[in-house]
């Protein structure tokens, strides 16, 4: 199938153009001062023009555009149920009547860290297994879950993708989700620079040389041996295994997949919650493996392809219901 992809994340906007499992041309631009996503549409209609030089998409055999969203999205309706500081205009705007226009292409739409599971799940490292937590360490914590080998959704859509908002400290930093102590409030990119200011004892730390500490500087200052800045990255990893353990004992995975940016630091990071997890896990069966994604930014571009087939699978559910109200919608 080909397919064209786009990834809106908190920072960046993706287009992509994708043959299966592979990414063919892809083109990224920043959007991280970017609040109106009715503002941004036009500059991806000529991100994607320019990457197959205008080609006309249907034409070309093109099935469709999947897109990640960072936002609550129903998949099941293609609607936007809920943003939090970003696009926050994006359920005002009808994307699917701007995808025909632009395009002449229908468009699936998804939640983002949910898509970058099915892009692991479908061309990365969760291939071949069914039962899946992705955790994302970057700006936020995403965390989503595949249970049977399809994404869990509920009944408003929104569980098993805030893994990120699990609580793990009690009476813990107020999280901009309205709870306290989340595993995001604790141990994000965004809570980050917070914490390391109100450590005891920053002042002589090397950390205080840097204008604003991200986990980059943060890893690379503990491998130096600062003390205190091994001291902040030890309990952000330990922060991390506990939302790990939850997760297993939440969706009972067996694997768990960990992504994002702080993931460059990946090999003081995935041995430490796999061997957290398996000692601490209650699992009778057997251990939960832990490992780094293998598609990294493209993850979720690569989820386009399973995003469009799943819809067309609605789009025919729905065809059926409709021909005989007996059936029963199982997605
Ligand atoms: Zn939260």
């Amino acid at each position: 199938m080909k397919a064209l992809a786009l990834d809106l994340g908190g920072s960046h906007a993706a287009c992509g153009v994708v043959e299966d499992h592979r990414l063919v041309d892809c083109a990224t631009f920043d959007t991280a001062n970017a609040c109106s996503l009715r503002a941004v549409l036009p500059r991806i209609a000529a991100t994607f023009a320019r990457l197959a030089d205008g080609a006309r998409w249907k034409d070309a055999g093109y099935s469709g555009l999947a897109v990640g969203l960072a936002a609550l999205v129903d998949a099941r309706t293609g609607s936007v149920l809920g943003t939090n500081g970003k696009y926050d205009d994006a359920s005002q705007i009808d994307l699917h009547a701007w995808s025909r226009e632009t395009f002449g292409l229908p468009l699936a739409l998804e939640n983002d860290a949910r898509m970058a599971l099915l892009g692991e799940s479908y061309a990365g490292a969760a291939k071949g297994f069914r039962d899946v937590v992705m955790i994302t360490l970057g700006t936020g914590i995403g965390g989503v879950a595949m249970i049977e080998g399809k994404l869990l959704r509920g009944a408003h859509s929104q569980a098993g993708c805030l893994g990120g908002h699990f609580p793990v400290i009690l009476n813990g930093r107020p999280c901009n989700c309205g709870a306290l102590g989340c595993a995001e409030a604790e141990a994000s990119g965004w809570s980050l620079p917070q914490i390391v200011r109100e450590w005891p004892g920053i002042a002589g730390s090397t950390l205080s040389r840097h204008n604003s500490v991200g986990f980059q500087q943060l890893f690379a200052e503990a491998t130096a041996g600062d003390h205190i800045a091994m001291a902040i990255r030890d309990r952000c990893l330990a922060i991390w295994a506990t939302l790990a353990v939850a997760l297993v004992h939440a969706y009972d995975p067996e694997l768990i997949i960990l992504g994002g940016g702080v993931m460059q630091s990946a090999a003081a990071i995935s041995p430490f919650i796999e061997t957290y997890v398996q000692s601490h896990s209650w699992t009778p069966w057997g251990k939960v493996r832990v490992r780094a994604a293998e598609l990294g930014n493209n993850a979720a571009l690569l989820g386009a392809v399973p995003v469009l087939m799943a819809n067309s699978r609605i789009a025919d559910h729905l065809f059926i219901q409709r021909g005989d109200s007996s059936v029963t919608q199982d997605e």
